[in-house]
């Protein structure tokens, strides 16, 4: 029954219709077909019954003479015209025993009937009828008992055929039932018709329903009928049209931010939701609260442009005011309209308005208008549908206002950024220029200094060489502090230059292939006479066959003698080790201490410019605290690194590594100078050519050579040098690589150029660090200012005499 009834539920509405009343048809004329058939033959063979017994009683009637007087002839006529009564089967005569006196059929004569029905009609007191069936036929079977008085006589009885009723009942059956049938098709077609007519405009407006609700909102339910189904389709559509709107509204708002875009949406859907003749949109003053349009659709004149809306006077006035809405149908005779509006109205031709707030979070920013240019009557709908519009019309304003205000910030934060920007551009330049400025002038102030520097220090050794006999002990010791500090200044001077060298990035890279054991060597041999060797030894502890190494010797050396020259001066007593390791494709090289140690907090410290562990130290032990950070920027120079362990009061070790082969540079030949083939010049003893811009260096060189067996002749200059050299072809040159008015380097190739003056070997001595420019360029040996005397001398010295080759020993 329950699934029946859900069954029932899921019907469309047309079979929940035909159903009840198909069945209620089908129901009628199922009862009404047999019961008209029942009626009529019921009638029938009552009709039937009525004619026999009137006739079997006028039969025993008539037979009752014939009876008394055994008049058997008389008998046999009544009988005989009996049976040629239509229908009658038989007719007879029974005595009461049941015997038969006569029959219609005469063989029947002498007949004793003792059947059911032949003794209950001898023994019936009233006429009797039965029902019978012989053969085939359906029969009627009447007996009325004959009295004479009193007396019961005999029995008539008579036989009466049921087969033309019988044949009429069935005719009429056949009838009823056609019509009946007809009858029910026709009522299911009614009910059918009926269910459909009914659920069609249903069916359609669900139909559209579910197209409005899947998006399809241009479907239009068709609307035939005046009656509830008509009236909610015309609502459909209504919802569909607004839906649609606002569909729309919402498309053309979310595709633009502009805020006069907006507006122009608003207003002009406005005007063809409503389908009215113009809307407009005033916006209100945030300073002033009153409103002025700024949105108008549909205007034929500019009339509306100019209106003014004042907070608290007029119709927008009221709506400002209470923030609900106001229609007026006829605008000329509304008193609510303010006087100086009137005539704007009037020349715009409008009659009709409706004005909606546009609010947003409890604040009326706005007012949206609709007006026609007749009579209207602007009803719930329509206030609804506008304040719908206005309630859209306010976020999307506000969402203008606000992307208006982001693209303002933006614009600001981008031309602040812009300008930032050039700002920093410009303090950039400045900064590049200070730091060009910064590193010329350091170039040139290490240069002034080092000049007479290398002056001071030059003499001081000269007349300390030269006097040491004849000054008392106490001035030569003056001159030994002299030389010492000079040497001091000159190395710090030669550390700030390397350091703004690195930090420009101009410091170049000069692999060559070398021995790291003998470089380690030279190391040590180099320190060795600043250590005491009763309080300080010093050890190498080298892994034995260590690789050949490819990269940049010179500032190795300068890295390796720094962190030398640091162990000596931190350490009271005990053995320096120097060890060297190969990692891989690395070489790890260690200095060991036992000295003071460092600080923990100081280990990092230690490698930034400027910085000592304590300044106490630096006045103990001297240093310019740049030493480890230039060491660290050549470490990495060449790839690697510095690090540090050490223990406070225990020693310290620095390890450096670095790859064995420096591979960002095209690896240089072998670091010899180049070979310098003899030329066969004109040898005029050993005179040797000075080409310095500083006199004192030639004054000192004449000096320091001189009682060498060598005679100096100076050049002060480039081209004077150059034109010396071809005319004196000297034993030897020494060169100046910076001067004044020519660059040593230019004065080099031009000597390397001429054949006259090509042979000859020229010694460079400079205070910058440059031999792998020299030795290419052809320079015969490389010495740093202030010169060694001794070096000097062991570079002369290997110049082979004139004749034999001249081959050239790199330094
Ligand atoms: P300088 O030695 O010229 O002062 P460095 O940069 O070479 O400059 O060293 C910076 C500081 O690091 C030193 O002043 C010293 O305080 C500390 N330092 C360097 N090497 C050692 C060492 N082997 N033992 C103890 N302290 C050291």
């Amino acid at each position: 029954m329950g699934s029946l009834l859900h069954r029932y539920r899921n019907l469309s509405l047309r079979a929940k219709f035909a159903l009840p009343i198909a069945l209620f048809v089908v129901l009628l004329f199922g009862a009404l077909i047999p019961g008209v058939l029942y009626l009529h033959t019921r009638t029938v063979l009552d009709g039937a019954r009525e004619r026999g017994l009137d006739l079997t009683k006028i039969f025993a009637h008539s037979s009752v003479q014939a009876v008394v007087s055994d008049d058997f002839l008389a008998l046999r006529q009544i009988i005989n015209s009996m049976a040629s009564e239509q229908d009658v089967l038989y007719a007879m005569i029974l005595d009461p025993s049941g015997r038969l006196l006569v029959h219609s059929d005469m063989r029947q004569a002498g007949q004793t009937y003792t059947d059911e029905l032949s003794k209950s009609a001898t023994q019936a007191t009233a006429p009797l009828v039965q029902e019978a069936k012989v053969g085939a036929i359906r029969m009627y079977d009447f007996a009325v008992p004959i009295y004479v008085l009193n007396e019961r006589r005999a029995v008539a009885r008579l036989g009466i055929s049921l087969e033309r009723e019988w044949a009429g009942i069935r005719r009429m059956g056949g009838l009823i039932l056609g019509l009946g049938v007809l009858a029910l098709a026709m009522g299911l077609a009614l009910a059918t018709w009926l269910a459909r007519s009914v659920t069609r405009p249903m069916h359609e407006l669900a139909e559209g329903a579910e197209e409005i609700a899947a998006g399809n909102l241009s479907r239009v339910i068709a609307v035939r009928e005046r009656d509830e189904v008509g009236r909610l389709g015309e609502t459909f559509n209504r919802m569909a049209r607004s839906l649609k709107a606002r569909g729309e509204i919402d498309r053309d708002l979310s595709s633009t931010l502009d805020l006069t875009s907006v507006l122009e949406t608003i207003t002009r859907h406005s005007r063809d939701v409503l389908g009215a003749d113009i809307a407009c949109v005033a916006a209100v003053n945030p300073g002033t609260k009153a409103a002025t349009m700024v949105s108008i659709a549909g205007a034929r004149t500019d009339a509306l442009q100019d209106l003014k809306v004042p907070a608290g006077r007029g119709l927008g006035g009221e709506v400002l005011a209470t923030g609900r809405a106001v229609a007026v149908v006829d605008c000329s005779k509304d008193p609510r309209i303010a006087e100086e509006h009137s005539d704007l109205l009037r020349r715009e031709g409008i009659v009709s308005t409706l004005v909606v707030p546009i609010s947003r979070k409890g604040h009326t920013t706005g007012l949206l208008y609709v007006a026609n240019r007749r009579a209207t009557v602007f009803g719930r709908q329509d206030e609804d549908t506008l304040n719908h519009l206005a309630a859209q019309a306010a976020i999307a304003i506000e969402n203008a206002r606000l992307y208006e205000e982001v693209t303002k910030h933006a614009e600001d934060l981008e031309n602040k950024v812009e300008e930032r920007t050039q700002e920093l551009q410009e303090i950039n330049r400045r900064l590049e220029a200070a730091s060009r400025h910064k590193s010329e002038f350091l170039a040139n102030m290490s240069h002034e200094l080092r000049t007479p520097l290398n002056a001071i220090i030059g003499f001081t050794r000269l007349v300390m060489r030269r006097s040491k006999e004849v000054l008392p002990a106490k001035q030569y010791e003056n001159l030994e502090k002299i030389n010492l500090s000079a040497d001091q200044l000159l190395l710090l001077i030669n550390d700030v230059l390397d350091l703004s060298k690195v930090e420009a990035g101009k410091m170049d890279v000069r692999p060559v292939s070398f021995q790291l054991e003998s470089m380690i060597d030279v190391c040590l041999r180099t320190v060795e006479p600043m250590v005491k060797p009763e309080q300080i030894h010093l050890a190498k502890d080298l892994e034995p066959d260590l690789p050949q190494l490819v990269t940049d010797q010179d500032k190795l050396k300068q890295i390796v003698m720094n962190l030398l020259s640091n162990a000596i001066k931190f350490t009271e007593t005990g053995t320096i080790t120097v060890s060297a390791r190969r990692q891989g494709e690395r070489v790890s090289v260690a200095v060991t201490d036992p000295g003071m140690g460092i600080p923990e907090d100081a280990r990092e410290l230690i490698f930034e410019e400027f910085r000592q562990v304590d300044s106490s130290s630096t006045r103990r032990h001297g240093g310019t605290g740049l030493g480890l950070s230039i060491s660290r920027h050549f470490a990495r120079l060449l790839g690697g690194d510095i690090t540090v362990q050490s223990r406070l009061g225990r020693g310290s070790t620095f390890t450096l590594t670095i790859p064995m082969r420096y591979e960002h540079e095209p690896i240089a030949p072998e670091a010899s100078p180049m070979a310098l083939k003899p030329t066969v010049s004109a040898h005029h003893g050993k005179v040797m050519l000075a080409i310095d811009d500083d006199p004192d260096a030639i004054y000192l060189l004449r000096e320091n050579l001189g009682d060498a067996g060598y005679r100096v002749v100076g050049a002060l200059g480039g081209d004077e040098g150059l034109e010396k050299a071809r005319a004196l072809r000297p034993f030897a040159i020494t060169l100046d690589l910076l001067m004044a008015h020519r660059n040593g380097w230019d004065v080099l190739r031009d000597l390397k150029a001429d054949p006259v003056t090509m042979g000859i070997p020229v010694i460079v001595i400079s205070v910058v660090d440059n031999k792998e420019s020299a030795y290419r360029l052809g320079a015969f040996d490389y010495l740093v200012k202030p010169f060694d005397r001794e070096a000097i001398l062991r570079a002369l010295e290997r110049i082979p005499p004139p004749g034999r080759g001249r081959t050239a020993v790199g330094g």
